[in-house]
Formats: structure tokens, C-alpha cells, sequence
């Protein structure tokens, strides 16, 4: 810019119109005068000189148009005044003016570069007209050069707009051929302009937008007619350049055919085609945006799979389909399974590298026209637009089980996942897009609450149950604040020390209508909806409480356990909701035990270990539950401060007098031992069952063989009563208040 306006400003100053001034060199006085009366109706300014060296001292100071200059002059001649000039270049018209008749002196001083010669004094009437008309013609090429340096200037100005231009301008001859083409082309595409320059405009422009670019060039219009704003992708020289996809520049093209005018024979004059003249624009930025843009609009960012914006509104169009043409729509909604558990095992960002995995093992599973899309978190929609007969859907439900089957590989670790898959078909289901997509779900749900890892069709029976989820998620929301949770104690008995060593609180929900339920019913709803924080903490105040109360009565060597979800360890401030428990009832630390289902151990997160650590720290045991049901943890369970392994009641189960040996059992006594950990079997049922046990080097037991879970006051009774295990032989087990008489009949009594 500073360039231009400078070139500006000087071809203004040179515009201004400069006074004519004229240097009359005599030294005679007379002579001088009456050369002044003789020009100065001309209205030039006029200096006068009376010799040699003051000429040429005004020549120096000041421009002067024409000089008349003697050459008899008394220091210098005016020869040697005329040789001053020519040696410095000094752009003045010379007439000599002398008395000198010789004519060599005439034909030196023209030689020398003197425009006129003048005899002095009978030629001197002559001087105006020769005076003017020298002025003229310094007139005319002083004007004639400032319209060149305009035109000079105004071409460079031009120019440099032009190649200075953002956008590529080009000329193209009437066959298509570049004629001119603007650096801006090498910025952009690689090219300097003399590769392109003779070659057709299809070397620069993409295979696919060709007719576009023909169109434009062939339609030949200009002004408000001419194409304006017309995409058209532009390829770049080589690969090593930016841009798009392919190498390629998006640019907006104008095109305006350039006429010659011809003048006919006649009036009429016809206009022949020679060319066009356009620019491109590169809007490949803004191209970029906009799809990105309109692909964030409608794509998920994590996964890049369509989002449900764009799965909606492709329902909606398969499902007119299916109204105009017939036929079925199957929408499959899929929830993963653990997904939670993952996520905050592992962290985040490699819950996110999950669910990228996932979505590619799922996009394997459909087929051409399916829509799979992510409906947030770890939910996925499937459409499934062309389907002839409704198990077609069954064929990629179990494609997409199979194909979750195998472990993801997530931050170094292998991480199994599953999903649970609800299906439902239009128009059998429902005949709009909300309610088949609700109905897939309601299917889903129920995949969940029976087991997980499946996938079921949706149907009308459906919907109640999910009604029913929905009243009994409100109910559990009320729950605590109408105090209907109440816990059942069941003992924990040492075989080989004939008494009940603790007892674990067992939560149970006396709700209005459905009457007292047990923990299957509502704790997994608790745990999804959040209101599992709650429950625990007022179970831990409940138990705690009882046991100080217990306590009190006596019995001071009796522990409590009470059951925590794992999902509780995620939170930072589990151990601050735990420890004031044992400070407000004035309980020791090792009278509570903290019961965790083995699936904790599939956590294997620092943070888990630490609060365990710190839990244990304290004094506080910890029980693993359920121990056995997932195969993985054994190898984890050295890492963990665990204090005591309960085996699951589903191996307890399986032993009778017919088979005594349990691999598993063995196997987990093994380790109990290794670690030495406290061990204690879960669901004794039978004498043969303790029998088994006791000779497997299991004491400590708990099951309906010598109780069920019993509300507090029978639990009490039962406690101050005593329990005692009468051996030799069989173990026989009774309360001494007499009302459980045999352990045999301890499941048939109640207390
Ligand atoms: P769990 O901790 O493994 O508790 C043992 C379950 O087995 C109890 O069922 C108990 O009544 C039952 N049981 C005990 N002995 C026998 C037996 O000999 N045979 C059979 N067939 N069953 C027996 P319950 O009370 O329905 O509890 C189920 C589960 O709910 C518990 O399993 C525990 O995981 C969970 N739970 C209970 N209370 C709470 C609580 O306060 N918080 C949390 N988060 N979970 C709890
Ligand atoms: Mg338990
Ligand atoms: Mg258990």
C-alpha cells in the first residue's frame, strides 16, 4: 500500500502546471531591453543576464524553458554557455541571438544543440513567433510526457492490483486458452502463470466440475447476465499442496465474455467473441467450516457417527416410505452394559476410545442403508429401513452381540463389554417415530433387568413392566423420607466356636402397596438412578446404631457387616461418610465390616485400592461378596487390602453327599489361606453342606440353615439367646430358648 500511495503522490506532483520562464544572456543592456518589450506579450517570466557565468549560475537555480543567448559575451562565450548545457543535461531550448553574420558560428551553435539562430538586430522582430511557438512545442511534449508517466503509472497501479490480488484473475481467448492468468496462481495451485498461460482451462479445473466450467465459458454473457458466484473445485499442480479433499482448492467463479467491436459495412456493426475475463475466489476455508459445521450439526464428534437429529429425521423418511410403499422400519436401540464401570475404572478419555471402538465393531454389523447412530453416553440407535420379515433385525442383533464378544483393548488392559439390545418394528409396534423409539427402549430396559447381555423385541406386555419401573423409581425417591427402609440381620456363625460372630444388615423396602421388598427388587434401580448415596448412608447409621445398641446389651464382641454397592468406591467421599458412623456410636473400628461385591475388584483403580487402604487403616475389615462369580478377579485380588473372602452362595449350593469336591471352593480356600484372609461361606442351606465346608477348613458360615434375615428385635432375641453347635458327629445346632430346636428345622421356624 505504502508502494502505491507513493506512486500516487509523485505523478500528482508532476501534474502541476509549472510557469514558463525565459533568460535573456546579452551584455548589452539596450539589446536586453528591447528583447523583453519584444516577448512579454508572450506572459512568460524573464530573467536577464548580462554574461556568461551568471547564465549559467541561473541555469543552476531555476528551470527555464527557452534561453537567448548571445555568443560574443565579455567572460565566457556563448558557446561555451551552450556546452555547460548540453554537459549537464539541462532540458532548455537555445536561440542564438548575435551580430556575428558569419555563418560558421550559426551552424556551430546549431550543432551545439541550439534550436533557432538569430541576427541581432534585423531578425529580432522574428523572436516572438519563434519564442512561441518553441513554447508550444514544449507545451505539447511536456503534456505529451505526463500523459505517458500517467499512463505508466496508472498500468503499474493496475498491475499491481492485480497481482497483488487474493483472487485469481484471469483472461481466457475464445477457444479457452489462458491468455493471462495472475501470480495468485501459484500461491494457490502451484502453477506459475507462463505454465498455464496458452493452455486450456481444463488443466486447472476438477474432472467432475468440468461441464459446470464449460457451461460457464460457452454461455459467452456479460454484464448483469454474466456467471457470477459459480463453485467450482480447482486442482492443485502437486500432491504436496493444501487443501480439501484431493488436493483440490473449492474456488467461486465469475466468467464474462469479452466482445470486439466490429463496425459492418453499413449503419450496423456486428460484436465478435475473442474471450472471457472472470475471477476465482478460493473459498475453501470457508467450504471447510461449512462442512464441518453441517457435520457437527449432525454427526456425533466423538464416534463421527450420525447423531440423532440425523437418525430422526431418517426415520421419519424411511417410515413415510413404509406409509406410501408398505413394508417394515426396525429401530434398535443399544445400551452397553458396564459402560459405567469402565468409564470410571479406566477414566474417561479411555472410556471415549471405548466407544469409538465399539461404534466401529458396530458399524461392522449393518448393512448397506442401516443407519447406526449414537444417541449419547454409551447408547446407540440402530434404523434398519429395508426389512422384508421382523427377523431380520434378530440376524444383526446377534451379529452385534457376537461382535462385542470379543475384549477391547483399552489403556494396556483387555476390557470385556456387552450390550443390551432392544428392538422394535413399525408399523407393528407403534406408527410413529416416538413411539417405536420408545418401545425399542422399553425393550432394552427389559434386556437389562433380566440379565443384561441380549436382546429382545419389543411387546405390548412391555409396557407395563416399564410403567411400573417408572412408579417405582418415584416410590424409591420417597422412600427415605417416608422411612419405609428398614434392615433384617442375618448371623454369621463360627462353626468351630459354637456362637454368631456378626451380623450382616440386610435392607429391605416396606413399600405401601407392594409390601415388604427385598433389595433384588430396588437396590439396581437405586444404584442407576443415584439414589444408591442415599440408601447407603442411611444404612450404615442404621446398622451402626443397632450394633452400639447391641453393644450396650452385651454383646461387645459381635461385628456388623453391611453391604456398600461398588460403585460407591467411585466417589471421593466414601471414607468421610463411613468413619462417622463408628464415632457417633462409640463403636471400634473392627466391630464393622465393609461387604463389596467381587465385582469391585474388576476396579482396578488406585483410587479404589487407596480408600480400601485407608478403610483398613482404620481397623474398618473388608469383605469381598459373592466371591467366585467373576473369574478375572483372582488375579487381582492380591492387590486389594481385603480382609475377608465370603463364597458365594451358587458353589455353596452345588455341594451335597453326593459331591463333596468343589474345585472353586478349594481353589478360593487356597487363596483365603494364601493371603490369609478371613473366610466365610455364604448360603449354607444343609447339615451336609456345613459338613462339606467345616472338613474343607471352612468355620465361619451364614445361611438359612441357621438363620434367615431377621428384623432387628427377632435378631436381638436370637442373639441374647445363644447359639450353640453341638458336636460330635453331626453338627447339631439349637437356640437355647428352645423355638430353633435342630438346624434342620431352622429354615422352617421362624424366630
Ligand atoms: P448378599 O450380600 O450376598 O446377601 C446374601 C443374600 O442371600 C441375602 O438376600 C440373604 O437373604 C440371602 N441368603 C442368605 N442365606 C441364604 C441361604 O441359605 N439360601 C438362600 N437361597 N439365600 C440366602 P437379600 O437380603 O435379598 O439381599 C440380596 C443382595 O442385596 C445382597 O446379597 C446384597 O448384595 C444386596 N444388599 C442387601 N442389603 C444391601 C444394602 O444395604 N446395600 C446394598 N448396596 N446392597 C444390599
Ligand atoms: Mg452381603
Ligand atoms: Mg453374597
Amino acid at each position: 500500500m505504502h508502494r502505491v500511495s507513493s506512486v500516487l503522490r509523485k505523478s500528482l506532483a508532476e501534474t502541476l502546471v509549472k510557469p514558463e520562464r525565459l533568460l535573456i544572456v546579452d551584455d548589452e543592456n539596450r539589446i536586453r531591453s528591447s528583447i523583453r518589450l519584444l516577448l512579454n506579450g508572450l506572459g512568460a517570466e524573464i530573467v536577464e543576464c548580462e554574461n556568461g557565468c551568471d547564465a549559467i549560475s541561473a541555469l543552476e537555480n531555476q528551470d527555464f524553458d527557452v534561453v537567448l543567448l548571445d555568443i560574443n559575451l565579455p567572460d565566457i562565450s556563448g558557446l561555451e554557455v551552450m556546452e555547460w548545457i548540453f554537459s549537464n543535461k539541462v532540458h532548455v531550448s537555445v536561440i542564438f541571438v548575435s551580430a556575428d553574420d558569419c555563418i560558421d558560428s550559426a551552424i556551430l551553435a546549431l550543432r551545439r544543440g541550439a534550436v533557432e539562430y538569430v541576427r541581432k538586430p534585423n531578425e529580432l522582430e522574428d523572436l516572438p513567433h519563434k519564442v512561441e511557438s518553441i513554447l508550444y512545442r514544449r507545451r505539447l511534449e511536456r503534456s505529451n510526457a505526463q500523459m505517458m508517466m500517467r499512463l505508466e503509472q496508472s498500468e503499474y497501479l493496475h498491475r499491481f492490483l492485480v497481482e497483488s490480488s487474493p483472487d485469481l484473475i484471469y483472461t481466457l481467448d475464445h477457444k479457452g486458452h489462458f491468455t493471462y492468468i495472475n501470480n495468485r496462481v501459484e500461491s494457490l495451485l502451484g502453477f506459475t502463470s507462463d505454465e498455464l498461460i496458452g493452455s486450456a482451462y481444463s488443466t486447472i479445473v476438477h474432472e467432475d466440475d468440468l461441464e459446470r466450467a464449460c457451461y460457464a465459458f460457452n454461455e459467452r454473457r456479460r454484464d448483469t447476465r454474466a456467471v457470477a458466484n459459480l463453485e467450482v473445485r480447482l486442482k492443485c499442480k502437486n500432491k504436496t499442496f493444501r487443501h480439501f479433499e484431493h488436493n483440490l482448492v473449492v474456488s467461486m467463479l465469475s466468467a464474462t465474455a469479452i466482445y470486439e467491436e466490429m463496425s459492418g459495412d453499413g449503419l450496423q456493426s456486428a460484436n465478435s467473441y475473442v474471450g472471457t475475463y472472470g475471477v476465482a475466489r478460493d473459498i475453501t476455508e470457508r467450504k471447510i467450516a461449512e462442512e464441518t459445521i453441517s457435520f457437527q450439526a449432525f454427526h456425533d464428534q466423538l464416534t463421527h457417527l450420525p447423531n440423532q437429529r440425523l437418525f430422526k429425521d431418517r426415520l421419519e423418511m424411511a417410515i413415510n416410505q413404509v406409509k406410501r410403499h408398505g413394508g417394515m422400519v426396525g429401530v434398535m436401540f443399544i445400551d452397553l452394559d458396564r459402560f459405567k464401570m469402565v468409564n470410571d475404572t479406566y477414566g474417561h478419555s479411555s472410556g471415549d476410545e471405548l466407544l469409538k471402538g465399539v461404534a466401529l465393531r458396530l458399524r461392522l454389523c449393518m448393512r448397506a442403508g442401516d443407519t447406526l447412530a449414537r444417541k449419547g453416553g454409551d447408547e446407540f440407535t440402530v434404523l434398519l429401513p429395508d426389512m422384508v420379515k421382523t427377523e431380520d433385525a434378530t440376524v444383526i442383533a446377534e451379529k452385534i452381540i457376537k461382535e462385542l464378544g470379543a475384549p477391547f483393548k483399552i489403556a494396556g488392559q483387555l476390557v470385556h463389554i456387552s450390550a443390551s439390545i432392544g428392538i422394535s418394528i413399525l408399523p407393528r409396534d407403534g406408527e410413529n417415530a416416538d413411539i417405536v423409539m420408545k418401545n425399542a427402549d422399553i425393550a432394552m430396559y427389559k434386556v437389562k433387568a433380566t440379565g443384561k447381555n441380549g436382546f429382545k423385541y419389543f411387546v405390548p406386555a412391555m409396557n407395563e413392566s416399564s410403567r411400573e419401573r417408572i412408579n417405582l423409581e418415584h416410590d424409591l425417591r420417597q422412600a427415605l423420607y417416608n422411612s419405609e427402609f428398614l434392615l433384617h440381620y442375618q448371623p454369621q456363625v463360627s462353626v468351630s466356636k459354637n456362637e454368631i460372630v456378626g451380623m450382616e444388615a440386610l435392607i429391605r423396602w416396606n413399600h405401601p402397596t407392594h409390601g415388604l421388598m427385598n433389595p433384588g427388587g430396588f437396590i439396581e434401580l437405586a444404584e442407576e438412578t443415584g439414589l444408591i448415596g442415599a440408601i447407603t448412608d442411611w444404612t450404615l447409621g442404621e446398622a451402626c446404631r443397632q450394633l452400639a445398641d447391641w453393644r450396650e446389651k452385651g454383646l461387645t464382641s459381635l461385628r456388623m457387616a453391611v453391604n456398600v454397592s461398588p460403585q460407591e468406591f467411585d466417589r471421593n467421599d466414601i471414607i468421610e461418610r463411613i468413619l462417622p458412623h463408628l464415632a457417633q456410636n462409640l463403636l471400634p473400628a473392627d466391630s464393622l465390616e465393609i461387604e463389596i461385591t467381587e465385582n469391585i475388584l474388576l476396579r482396578e483403580v488406585p483410587s479404589v485400592i487407596s480408600k480400601m487402604r485407608i478403610l483398613r487403616s482404620q481397623g474398618i475389615a473388608i469383605a469381598i461378596d459373592d466371591f467366585g462369580t467373576c473369574y478375572s478377579s483372582l488375579n487381582y485380588l492380591r492387590l486389594f487390602p481385603v480382609s475377608t473372602i465370603k463364597i458365594d452362595q451358587s458353589f455353596v449350593r452345588d455341594l451335597n453327599e453326593d459331591n463333596r469336591v468343589s474345585p472353586v471352593i478349594q481353589a478360593i480356600i487356597g487363596i483365603a489361606r494364601g493371603y490369609g484372609m478371613n473366610l466365610l461361606a455364604e448360603g449354607v442351606e444343609t447339615e451336609s453342606q456345613l459338613k462339606i465346608l467345616r472338613e474343607l477348613g471352612c468355620d465361619e458360615m451364614q445361611g438359612f440353615i441357621f438363620s434367615k434375615a431377621l428384623p432387628a428385635a427377632d435378631a436381638e432375641r436370637l442373639l441374647l439367646s445363644g447359639l450353640s453347635v453341638n458336636t460330635p458327629g453331626m453338627p447339631t445346632v439349637h437356640i437355647r430358648d428352645g423355638k430353633l430346636n435342630y438346624i434342620t428345622s431352622a429354615f422352617e421356624h421362624s424366630v
